[in-house]
């Protein structure tokens, strides 16, 4: 036997063995049935694969379909040949042209917050949730920091760093009891959570107003799922209701969803010219990784343009207007909710099946079930979208009703969970 040592991991936070232990069977099975490791060229909103079978996604995060938008494409082209460069590299703390600049300036009017851009959401919370938990950004005081246990896995892998800094703990989903205690028990907290879950649902953010006005509570949101979909010019969820906007409330908001861009925007309130220094230096791969490119930051910019016309509010009526078409048609626990994602309950023997009988009929669902998720709620993954086709949403309805999905109105709602 080797007298060399082997490594008992400490798993306190994560754990590979487990992740990858649960996740690759399902993946594996999804692949094998062809309804993961999709490839196929996209045009005018129709994928062809190369044995050209044509489907429809349905599962794409473009609520609005901005990604594809000819002024968003135009704007990204333009910014390049505009800046010559897509990405100058060095840190822009030392030397920038103004093409971030003038992106923030831009965000920081359209949702009146003072924006810092980041390459993503992932990289803007695995800088900011560490420099929280140390108390550089907050009021000095390490906070005991409080994650969501659905918190999204962009702010969950920020555990162990954060877990150097201060104490960490994961919370039940919007457990405001547990909260409140922990608030009365420890001089900060810092609570993370997504402001709209990624299988639907919002956070409770006015009660958390009121823990932030007792306790000086700070909440770090993750508004990714709502920005653009939801909010007058599509400012998301948490800016439509948090009664707070001071520096107790710091949200996140990816570009790539509804804005239909690229990048991430870190919104604050409160904070000075100082902070947006201290953050663009020290919150992580802000300050040592790549930033926003400039195709990006144009796309971004045309998006923002978009945002702030009437094009929005008729964007998101559509949106809407396609999200009741659905639920007119096929049973979900989600139906009537203002958020655009829905679940067709499935059993876990029935899923994958169903899956694919829904993509040889044209559209792309994706099936969801256990280990990923608890048994008893496995389903298809539904995203509606604004540049849906009434004709697709009724022949996806009926695909899906076919594969076993209830139709509307057919019997009891399965129950919630
Ligand atoms: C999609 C998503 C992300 C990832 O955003 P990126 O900007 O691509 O890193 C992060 N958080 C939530 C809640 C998301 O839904």
């Amino acid at each position: 036997m080797s007298d060399r040592k082997s490594i008992t991991p400490a798993h306190l936070y994560r754990n590979n063995d487990k992740l990858i232990g649960i996740g690759n069977a399902f993946w594996n099975t999804s692949y094998e049935n062809g309804v993961a490791g999709v490839v196929g060229d996209l045009r005018d909103g129709v994928f062809t694969m190369a044995d050209g079978h044509e489907f429809v996604n349905f599962t794409v995060c473009s609520y609005l379909d901005l990604d594809t938008h000819p002024k968003v494409i135009d704007g990204a082209v333009e910014s390049l040949r505009r800046f010559g460069v897509l990405d100058h590299c060095i840190p822009r703390t030392r030397v920038q042209t103004s093409v971030l600049l003038e992106l923030e300036e831009s965000l920081g009017e359209l949702f009146g917050a003072m924006v810092i851009s980041a390459l993503s959401t992932a990289a803007a919370s695995t800088g900011l949730l560490p420099l929280i938990a140390s108390g550089h950004l907050g009021n000095g005081t390490r906070p005991l920091m409080v994650f969501d246990k659905n918190a999204h896995v962009s702010m969950g892998n920020a555990k162990p760093a954060c877990a150097d800094e201060t104490e960490v703990v994961t919370s039940k989903h919007h457990d405001l009891g547990f909260l409140e205690d922990m608030c009365r028990t420890y001089e900060r907290v810092c609570y993370v959570v997504d402001g709209s879950d990624s299988l639907g649902g919002y956070a409770p953010v006015k009660e958390l107003a009121v823990l932030q006005e007792k306790y000086n509570l700070l909440v770090f949101y993750d508004d990714s799922h709502s920005l653009s979909a939801y909010g007058e010019r599509g400012i998301g969820y948490v800016r439509s209701h948090a009664p707070i906007l001071d520096e107790r409330t710091i949200t996140v908001a990816t570009l790539t969803k509804g804005f239909g861009a690229g990048g991430t925007a870190i919104l604050l309130d409160g904070y000075s010219e100082d902070t947006r220094r201290l953050i663009e230096r020290f919150a992580g791969p802000l300050g040592y990784s790549q930033k926003m490119n400039a195709a990006a930051v144009g796309a971004a910019m045309a998006s923002a343009e978009i945002h702030r016309t009437e094009e929005l509010d008729r964007l998101q009526a559509k949106l809407r207007a396609n999200i009741s078409l659905f639920d007119s048609l096929v049973t979900t626990e989600q139906a009537e909710a203002t958020f655009p994602i829905r679940v067709v309950p499935m059993t876990d023997e029935t899923v994958v099946e169903a899956a694919k009988k829904v993509f040889a009929a044209g559209f792309y669902t994706s099936p969801v079930f256990f280990p990923i998720v608890a048994r008893g709620t496995a389903g298809l993954r539904v995203m509606l979208r604004a540049g849906q086709t009434e004709d697709q949403i009724r022949r996806l309805a009926a695909a899906l009703i076919q594969a076993g999905a209830l139709p509307a109105g057919a019997g009891p709602r399965p129950v919630a969970k």
